[in-house]
């Protein structure tokens, strides 16, 4: 047993509460991580505000971390004590069928850890939100979830490629597959919607369009290589990204907000013929959609992204690799930095769209 700090929710719309637990020994399997860093993703901040009523409370929240190996379960082989890892919220099983043709992120067994930390003063045995908990000193993850990372790589940038720029960089070059010289449009400009502009970017997309609500956030998609802004705000933006466009529409559309039902369709009107809109935003339950049975007509698609399509031992060194040679601005998404006991002002700044991304520490 170990003493750890982690950031638990206990009721819905209610302060975060940093606790004091005691945490176990990693069974078979599994692998013990001293965090280091966790990004702050919009993903908890649905848990928190009860809009993905699904998940149980209490959790100790955070899915997008990175940190040090300090012991292994029995068997383990993937990853030894002081390795550096990410850690990924879609462990795969390698065998079913999703894995076995390379798409790990539908795994349709998702081995997670059901570990949990002990409140001392209640007794109560909580677990980890996705079988990670990033925002807490320590953790206790499945092997398949810690993907081992070149140890020159700084923790803050690492935790983001655990969820939002996996998600978003891979919608744009794994999901879409988005081809040199062609059109895109992004609507949302926060850590995700950023990520899939620099996807769009390294894909080599010459018009990329970045739709939000904020000119702030504007502001920094043209940082991440937006070559257009439209604020929604200020008219129908699907007529806005048609007149971008010569009157046609782009060839790739992303949804990257995932909160309310209308930009989900106006990506797919902000399509040309034969174009293809990816949904990656992931929206609180029972958000409902309403197509025209013709929105689909001109042979469009429509496709969704799960962790942007990422083979994450795959997937995580390659961003890391992009980072090092200058092609993924990852110090730029880190707007903020809070201590873990600071959780609850860094989900106050998320909701009011005044950061990319903020990553939480633990000294
Ligand atoms: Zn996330
Ligand atoms: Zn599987």
């Amino acid at each position: 047993m170990q003493s750890i700090k982690g950031a638990v929710l206990y009721e819905h719309n209610e302060l975060v509460v940093v606790e004091n637990m005691e945490l176990g020994d990693p069974g078979p399997g599994e692998v013990l991580v001293e965090m280091k860093a966790s990004g702050v993703c919009h993903s908890d901040w649905h848990v928190v505000k009860g809009e993905w009523w699904d998940i149980p409370i209490p959790v100790v929240l955070g899915h997008e971390g990175a940190g040090i190996v300090q012991s292994v379960g029995a068997g383990v082989t993937n990853v030894v004590p002081d390795d550096h890892v990410i850690l990924s919220w879609m462990p795969s099983c390698g065998l079913c069928e999703a894995c076995q043709i390379g798409r790990p992120n539908v795994c349709y067994k998702q081995p997670r850890s059901t570990a949990t930390a002990r409140v001392g003063h209640s007794g109560k045995d909580i677990p980890f939100l996705s079988g990670l908990g990033t925002m807490s000193s320590h953790a206790i993850v499945s092997e398949m979830s810690a993907v081992p990372i070149d140890k020159s790589m700084p923790f803050p940038q690492a935790s983001l490629v655990g969820c939002g720029v996996t998600t978003g960089v891979g919608a744009a070059i794994n999901t879409a597959q988005v081809q040199p010289g062609s059109t895109v449009a992004v609507f949302g400009a926060g850590g995700v919607g950023l990520s899939v502009i620099q996807g769009a970017v390294i894909a080599g997309a010459t018009t990329i369009i970045s739709v939000d609500l904020l000119d702030n956030k504007l502001e920094m998609a043209k940082q991440f290589g937006a070559t257009h802004t439209v604020n929604a705000g200020d008219g129908d933006p699907v007529e806005a990204i048609k007149d971008l466009t010569g009157g046609l529409g782009v060839h790739y559309a992303f949804e990257a907000i995932g909160l309310v039902p209308e930009p989900f369709v106006q990506a797919i009107h902000a399509t040309r013929s034969r174009g293809t809109t990816v949904w990656v935003g992931h929206a609180p339950l029972e958000t409902a959609v309403t197509l025209d049975a013709r929105d689909l007509m001109w042979e469009k698609t429509v496709i969704g992204s799960m962790y942007g399509s990422a083979r994450p031992h795959i997937d995580f060194p390659r961003l890391i690799a992009l980072y090092q040679s200058g092609k993924l601005k990852l110090d730029e998404l880190i707007t903020r930095s809070f201590p873990v006991e600071d959780v609850n002002e860094a989900f106050k700044v998320l909701g009011e769209g005044k950061v990319a991304r903020s990553v939480l520490t633990f000294d």
